[in-house]
């Protein structure tokens, strides 16, 4: 993890190699959240209300955003290792975490159990994210979006915990 560092206020921020691109990130979400409202309002309907960190995170998942290990790969950042720490089997890709990933994948199927619908089977993130609308759920689609993106925040909430603070990958 050394390019992550602690800063002044103990929070985890980029070292400084990558800032200017963490930066420039943040401002494209910015910028496109703002052109995108009309677009996530229309869409989601009552799930405006959402937690705005669960938008940002629907729109980097939807704009191929997410900054997995792989991803970080990509960029040409130094990592010791591109592996999921969740499972420890794969390589960490978008689908991989959200779908692919045992840990994920167990989420899902308590989700949707809990949820009472059919189980969940995505193949994609598009897939994952759009999953609502193919549930016949009487009128309860928003309801049913809120609670998916909900776990979908949960996972990478639960990937940072393990990441950052040595959480273990098991689901609480
Ligand atoms: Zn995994």
């Amino acid at each position: 993890m050394e390019n992550w560092i602690k800063n002044s206020d103990g929070r985890w921020v980029w070292n400084s190699g990558s800032s200017a691109l963490f930066q420039s990130e943040m401002s494209e979400i910015s910028s496109a959240m703002g052109r995108e409202a009309v677009t996530v309002s229309s869409y989601s309907g009552a799930n405006q209300f959402l937690a705005s960190k669960v938008n940002i995170l629907y729109l980097r998942a939807q704009r191929k955003r997410i900054t997995t290990f792989v991803a970080i790969h990509r960029r040409n950042i130094p990592i010791n290792s591109q592996v999921c720490r969740l499972c420890n089997e794969r390589d960490e890709t978008t689908t991989h975490l959200f779908i692919g990933c045992r840990l994920s994948y167990f989420i899902w199927q308590r989700t949707g159990h809990w949820c009472e619908v059919p189980p969940f089977l995505a193949f994609s993130i598009d897939d994952l994210l759009s999953m609502h609308k193919d549930k016949n759920v009487d009128n309860k689609n928003e309801i049913l979006q809120g609670i998916i993106l909900t776990s979908f925040r949960c996972i990478w909430k639960k990937r940072n915990a393990v990441v950052f603070h040595g959480a273990q990958p098991s689901v609480n």
